[in-house]
């Protein structure tokens, strides 16, 4: 039985990863080894079988002794240790939801629903590096890939609504933990029906704009009741790394641009960190290369995969079904709000959400390992 080394696996991505494994049966198919930066020699997960110990996840050796690796610890992890892995010799497959890796040559960004004869035609010539997509990417391309695969894009732009999550864990709870202050603040002025709102709204702009470094320790500035219009590094020509990703990784999950011989679909937009909790939620806005009837398009995502739901677009539906409560912990990939737009025929809207944890990070990770193990 090949034996997987499994990296990060108590995190945010990694604990979703952990439950869909443990949802689909996977954990039969493989004996798990679990590693961890930070508490080596600690009890391994219920999953474990006969490596029952935590084992270091800076120990080379014990990384080669694995078939496969699978992490989702981090780009710091993936930038320190895969390099010196492969340097010792190791052949085996990995496979990785950092971004350290995506654009490399020998890598294959796995979004399988929509790139299996990617990832296959690498396979069949030796391929060992797996690296799951940007999560706002890959819940976008669940959703409207039919549009790409069907070449009818000229280009997209997309206007994002990211969620905490997609910082990780800690994001998470810094921004519930600045949630429960800004309530604790004006608790009493909400709780007396005569309060003057302008006072509840005075005090609570005024406790935002007094969390202190450790309150905003993940952010960088409050998120509770804001949104922050930068995500990832500054890449110096005034596009975010998360807007540079949409079309580089788009194009190469597709199989298009520099590197495939094909003309790359432009793709780009503006990405905001929200206040929600999960799922990576996007405005779009296709030019397509011809003028195609509303109920085709609406087709042509319903059939694409069994994921992708077309939402009518109607304020009740729409209001109902494609918002990050609906969606969140579910693999469904609402598509709605699609319409002409004002700018011509050939001018789509359409707004699609994603649980991003799940399509965006851990799904194609686990169904990667399943192809391997099957293989
Ligand atoms: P994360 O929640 O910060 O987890 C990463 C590691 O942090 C864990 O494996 C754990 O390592 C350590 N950790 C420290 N304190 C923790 C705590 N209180 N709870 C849980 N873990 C804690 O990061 P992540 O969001 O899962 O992201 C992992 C990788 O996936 C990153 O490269 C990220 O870019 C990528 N990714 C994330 C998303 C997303 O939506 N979050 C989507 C796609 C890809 P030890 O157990 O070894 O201490």
């Amino acid at each position: 039985m090949a034996l997987v080394g499994i990296v990060g696996w108590r995190g945010m991505v990694g604990s979703v990863l952990m439950d869909r494994m443990q949802a689909e049966g996977d954990f039969a198919h493989f004996e798990p080894l679990f590693f961890s930066t930070s508490n080596a020699g600690g009890a391994a997960p219920a999953q474990a079988k006969n490596e029952r110990k935590l084992v270091d996840a800076g120990d080379l050796k014990a990384l080669s002794r694995c078939d496969i690796v699978v992490t989702a610890q981090g780009g710091d992890y993936t930038t320190e240790i895969f390099p010196k892995l492969r340097a010792a010799g190791w052949k085996g497959h990995w496979i990785d939801a950092a971004s350290s890796l995506r654009m490399k040559d020998d890598a294959v960004i796995i979004l399988d629903p929509v790139n299996l004869p990617v990832i296959k035609n690498a396979l069949a010539r030796g391929g060992k590096n797996w690296i799951g997509g940007n999560c706002t990417v890959s819940c976008m391309l669940m959703g409207v890939g039919a549009l790409f695969k069907a070449g009818l894009v000229e280009w997209m732009s997309t206007m994002t609504y990211q969620a905490a999550s997609g910082g990780g864990a800690q994001h998470m709870r810094e921004l519930l933990t600045q949630f429960g202050t800004l309530n604790a603040e004006v608790r009493a002025l909400l709780d007396d029906p005569k309060s003057a709102i302008l006072e509840i709204d005075r005090r609570l702009l005024a406790r935002q704009q007094s969390l202190d470094a450790g309150q905003t320790a993940h952010f960088g500035v409050p998120l509770g009741g804001s949104l922050i219009p930068w995500i990832d590094k500054d890449m110096g020509n005034g596009v975010s790394r998360e807007e540079w990703k949409g079309m580089a990784e788009t194009n190469k999950i597709l199989g298009r641009g520099e590197g495939f011989g094909t003309p790359a679909v432009p793709v780009d937009g503006v990405c905001v960190r929200v206040g929600t909790m999960r799922c990576h939620s996007q405005a779009l806005h296709f030019k397509l290369n011809q003028d195609v009837p509303v109920a085709d398009i609406e087709a042509m995502i319903a059939a694409d995969n069994p994921w992708a739901k077309v939402v009518p677009n109607q304020r009740e539906a729409s209001m109902r079904d494609l918002t990050p409560v609906a969606v969140s912990g579910t693999m469904n990939i609402p598509v709605g709000r699609i319409r002409k737009l004002a700018m011509g025929p050939q001018h789509v809207a359409a707004f699609t959400i994603g649980d991003q944890l799940l399509w965006g990070a851990a799904e194609p990770l686990r169904r990667m390992l399943r192809l391997l193990l099957e293989a």
